[in-house]
């Protein structure tokens, strides 16, 4: 550890929009960002997250979102840029420009937008066998979460896709994502990386768990994804942050790949400040989210802990 250098709290935003349920908690409601960005410009230093920590001499503050939703660009982008913020957007490149949801708001749909109501959905794969009641939102629930912490866990495209088509049958529904949830576009993304208070990094295609994945398919998850990112930008892409970010979601073998693919830089969600004691491929993050009652005291809090 360096001596005598500021801390760097990296903060990880995932959705600036208004809503009225969040059942992932992702969302921050866009008057909260704002209030928060207005207060740490004025009270911290914000700096680049490719830029070197190890020379702050005070504490700075660094902002991140992952994922890649339109209200990044709609709502967020906005606010950062009226307050002169430097930001990184790590992006899943799988639903650019698509009117596919990502995964787990494809999962939440289904459930929760179905058109026919069976009592049970029944999960079957080769390995795998259970039977989710499915007769009211607390089942619903339930079933929603433990078939999204299944497939964090599984490492067999194969079984996702079966999965899904077996969902689709269940639910009845067709395959038109909301809106409300969509990706950024190729020129939303291309305008956002021609602004030099902007890095766009790599979050995988899929945004499946790195974690379990090996050889050709680990590696086809991290370069497709910076090399899409790299042609939209017109620029090299040097950082990423990896889908989940615990740490079951990445190894050295990831740490190998993402080395191989120019990354220099990788961020994880293991929630803490940077002292200068972390690899460049384990940065950690505080998630936001929107139950923040007093902003000043909590990043107070998280840079002194
Ligand atoms: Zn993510």
């Amino acid at each position: 550890m360096i001596i005598n250098m500021g801390k760097v709290l990296c903060l990880l935003y995932h959705r600036v929009i208004p809503y009225d349920e969040d059942v992932f908690g992702m969302k921050v409601r866009p008057e909260h960002f704002e209030e928060q960005m207005e207060y740490i410009v004025n009270n911290y230093e914000i700096i680049p997250f490719n830029s070197d920590w190890n020379k702050v001499d005070d504490n700075a503050i660094v902002i991140t979102f992952d994922d890649g939703y339109m209200d990044n660009y709609i709502n967020a982008y906005p606010i950062l840029k009226k307050n002169k913020i430097p930001v990184t957007f790590f992006i899943s490149t799988g639903n650019i420009g698509t009117s596919q949801e990502y995964w787990w708001d494809e999962l939440q749909r289904l459930c929760f937008e179905r058109e026919v109501e069976n009592e049970y959905f029944n999960l079957n794969t080769e390995w795998l066998e259970y039977k989710f009641p499915s007769n009211d939102c607390e089942q619903l629930k339930d079933m929603m979460l433990s078939v999204r912490h299944i497939l964090r866990r599984e490492d067999d495209i194969v079984v996702w896709d079966k999965v899904y088509d077996d969902l689709y049958k269940w639910s009845g529904k067709n395959h038109i994502g909301r809106p409300c949830n969509f990706a950024m576009t190729e020129e939303q993304i291309y305008e956002l990386s021609q602004d030099e208070l902007v890095t766009i990094g790599g979050h995988t295609v899929s945004h499946r768990s790195l974690g379990p994945l090996r050889g050709k398919e680990l590696y086809s998850e991290c370069s497709n994804s910076i090399n899409t990112l790299a042609q939209i930008t017109k620029r090299e892409i040097s950082v990423f942050s990896y889908p989940f970010g615990g740490r079951g979601d990445y190894n050295d073998e990831v740490f190998d790949v993402l080395k191989a693919c120019g990354i220099q830089k990788a961020a994880t969600t293991v929630s803490h400040v940077y002292m200068g004691e972390n690899s460049e491929y384990e940065i950690p993050r505080v998630t936001i989210k929107d139950n923040i009652q007093n902003w000043k005291e909590f990043i107070f809090k998280k840079i002194n802990e």
